[in-house]
């Protein structure tokens, strides 16, 4: 018999057009045709998981305790382990009973807190290029979406005065990433200031994701959203053991901030989910509580690659600002190039995989972005390609 009539819900009818699937179907097509791929497409570390974290979790794994429901919240230990983090880190004060919460990612927070304060209708700021994270979290909960556009011409930070009076006051949530994926941006406290103005100006909840801040070069640290003058009083912060320990298939994260707006995001995830495998979290606590050379391992590895990737966009004549974080390049595209267009041309005759920035949003347009997760030697080959294909 037929199935019956299966319609999608107007929210999933909502969703943008996917712009990777004609990047997806082309890279199987040069796989396919035998060519070596070198793929700089996808932000995950290439690099395992610290052994230290690997045998926590192994210890962990085996406690009765940890086989039953975990607390929807995070258990106290593990958000007295990220209080303390944040405290020696950013030097900012948490309550671990209020002020933090667990997540399974932060892709998982980052996703539901449109749920529990936007209604339909009210705008969310979200940046452009951006995470498409903040975007789509935005249409599951019928937001409006605002783009505030991220320019070389004002280094990728969003311009607050451009923001029409009328949206302002019509929004509620606003997300900002910084050390920024895709661009490689950072922000400094004088920019924080400034959003902590606005946000109180017209009752916004900022949402900063902080997923990139250990992931910095030439000795630069980059700060907390919670760094600036009152910033708890306006928002909250998403962090993640993610891309620190190279745990992104681990599921554990953090949001911190503003008590009310955690117990908000509480409220949601408590009827969606019940909280973080307790082992993992053991696991999380010991990353963030262990001596963390590994962390300066870490950004060291980046740190020769991207000297790799720049020294090899130089030579092409290729534009690109050094990231000071993030394992990201965000590269422009030569002359006659659009982002598609260029992202095919490296794809089809040099097997490289790159993604194309106006996958992150119109402002993206132009631009191409290099994720720096294969060894130098492959990044070192990936460049000579580029550069005997020619463009
Ligand atoms: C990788 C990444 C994250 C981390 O996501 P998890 O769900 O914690 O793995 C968050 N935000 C941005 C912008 C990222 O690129």
């Amino acid at each position: 018999m037929a199935s019956i009539n299966i319609e999608r819900a107007h929210r999933l009818k909502r969703l943008p057009p996917y712009l990777f699937a004609e990047i997806d179907r082309m890279k199987a097509e040069v796989a396919d045709s035998g060519m070596d791929i070198i793929s700089l497409g996808i932000g995950d570390p290439d690099l395992p998981t610290p052994g230290h974290i690997i045998e926590e979790l192994d210890v962990a794994s085996r406690k009765l305790t940890n086989h039953q429901y975990p607390s929807y919240e995070g258990m106290p230990s593990y958000r007295k382990a990220v209080a303390d983090w944040y405290g020696s880190r950013f030097g900012v004060a948490l309550d671990p009973a209020s002020e933090v919460i667990s997540l399974i990612g932060s892709k998982e927070g980052i996703a539901h807190i449109p749920l529990a304060f936007v209604d339909p209708g009210d705008h969310v700021l979200v940046p452009d290029p951006a995470y498409p994270v903040y975007e789509i979290g935005t249409y599951f909960a019928d937001g409006q979406v605002h783009f505030m556009p991220l320019t070389a011409e004002n280094d990728f930070l969003p311009d607050l005065g451009a923001i029409p009076t009328d949206v302002a006051k019509n929004t509620k949530l606003m997300f900002i990433n910084y050390p920024n994926n895709p661009t490689a941006a950072c922000a400094e406290v004088g920019f924080y200031n400034e959003l902590v103005e606005f946000a109180r100006a017209y009752d916004i909840i900022v949402c900063s994701d902080n997923a990139y801040s250990e992931m910095a070069f030439d000795g630069y640290e980059p700060i907390s959203f919670l760094n600036a003058e009152g910033a708890k009083d306006v928002g909250v912060e998403f962090h993640s053991c993610s891309k620190t320990y190279n745990m992104t298939g681990w599921r554990i994260a953090s949001a911190v901030g503003n008590a009310e707006v955690l117990a908000g995001l509480g409220a949601i995830k408590t009827n969606v989910d019940s909280g973080v495998f307790g082992a993992v979290q053991e696991a999380g606590i010991k990353a963030m509580s262990a001596d963390q050379t590994c962390v300066a391992e870490m950004r060291k590895m980046y740190q020769g690659r991207r000297d790799v990737v720049m020294e090899g966009l130089a030579k092409l004549g290729l534009q690109a600002n050094t990231p000071k974080a993030t394992f990201y390049v965000w590269v422009r595209c030569p002359e006659g190039f659009t982002s598609s267009e260029f992202t095919a041309h490296v794809l089809r005759n040099c097997g490289v995989v790159t993604t194309p920035g106006n996958g992150f949003g119109p402002s993206g347009e132009g631009y191409i972005r290099f994720a720096l997760t294969v060894p130098e030697a492959r990044l070192k080959e990936a460049l000579e390609r580029i550069e005997k294909a020619g463009f």
